[in-house]
């Protein structure tokens, strides 16, 4: 079990930020479903559930669901179960169960950057932005290759493109890691194609993409399904192995784009 010597909720997202940087052993907590599996010592724990950072809000452009959101208001929230044909909301059910995902945040699922990460992987597929108190605005597919730097991440931010969207995982049994995820959108004639837990980090087949029209033939998508398989890399671990992996891919990939053409 981890501990903490100091337990704090700042009133400022600034005091927030000082408290952060003044001790490297300081750290933002979310919902502590991931730091409390590890046994570190850390100095102070900064809680930021008193900043109204758990809101999900659609303007006309954008939504924008704050740091302190749970993965559970993701899976239950009216927008994102509309928008993008639900893909965000799509992404988190299979996330071990509803205790667990009424805990687990936003902030800390998308700062931690995880290989296996379902929400990740489908925010990927979407024009999806990350503001961070200190770095501002940045890209999800940017900040998903940046290292750890010690920020707070505020919000994500995705802009409302009316694209369709289609999210799908493979798992051994309901609720445990993914072994693959896959989430493709389509925006006008472009598409994005997005794999995670391969078990890297999820990661975007851009030239696959790019092989797929606006309505795509049977020989188009199954070059895209090679091409996914070519250009990104996949592993292998204790869920699954590289080859299986790519088989996964190409049946995840096809489904998702023949769900979207529909
Ligand atoms: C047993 C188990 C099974 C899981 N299965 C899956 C799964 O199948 N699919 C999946 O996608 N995910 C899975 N997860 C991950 C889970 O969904 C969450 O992503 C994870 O628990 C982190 O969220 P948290 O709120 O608990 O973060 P915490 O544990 O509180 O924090 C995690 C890290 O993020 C940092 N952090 C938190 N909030 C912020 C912020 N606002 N700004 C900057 N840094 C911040 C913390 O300092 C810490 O370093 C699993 C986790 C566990 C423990």
């Amino acid at each position: 079990m981890f501990s903490l010597k100091e337990y704090i909720t700042p009133s400022s997202l600034e005091e927030a930020y000082e408290l952060l940087n003044k001790n490297k052993n300081n750290v933002i907590l979310g919902g502590l479903l991931w730091l409390k599996m590890g046994n570190k010592n850390y100095n102070m724990g900064i809680d930021l559930s008193k900043l109204g950072l758990d809101t999900i809000i659609e303007t006309e452009p954008q939504i924008e669901v704050g740091c302190m959101t749970t993965l559970r208001q993701i899976e239950t929230s009216s927008v994102l179960n509309t928008c993008f044909d639900g893909i965000v909301s799509a992404s988190v059910k299979n996330i071990v169960g509803v205790q667990f995902r009424n805990c687990a945040t936003v902030g800390g699922s998308v700062y931690s950057r995880f290989g296996f990460s379902d929400l990740l992987t489908a925010l990927l597929a979407l024009d999806c932005y990350v503001h961070m108190h200190k770095g501002g605005i940045i890209p999800l597919e940017k900040f998903i290759k940046m290292p750890y730097e010690k920020d707070i991440l505020i919000k994500i931010i995705i802009k409302k493109d009316g694209s369709r969207a289609s999210y799908k995982s493979c798992r051994m049994t309901a609720t445990d890691f993914p072994i693959l995820a896959v989430a493709l959108s389509r925006c006008n004639s472009s598409w994005k194609i997005a794999v995670g837990a391969r078990p890297n980090k999820a990661a975007l087949a851009a030239k696959a993409s790019k092989l797929l029209p606006e309505n795509p033939t049977k020989e188009d998508i199954a070059s895209a399904c090679e091409t996914v398989t070519s250009e990104l890399h996949f592993g292998t671990n204790l869920r699954g192995s590289a080859e299986y992996r790519k088989e996964l891919a190409k049946v995840l990939v096809k489904r998702g784009v023949e769900e979207i053409c529909r």
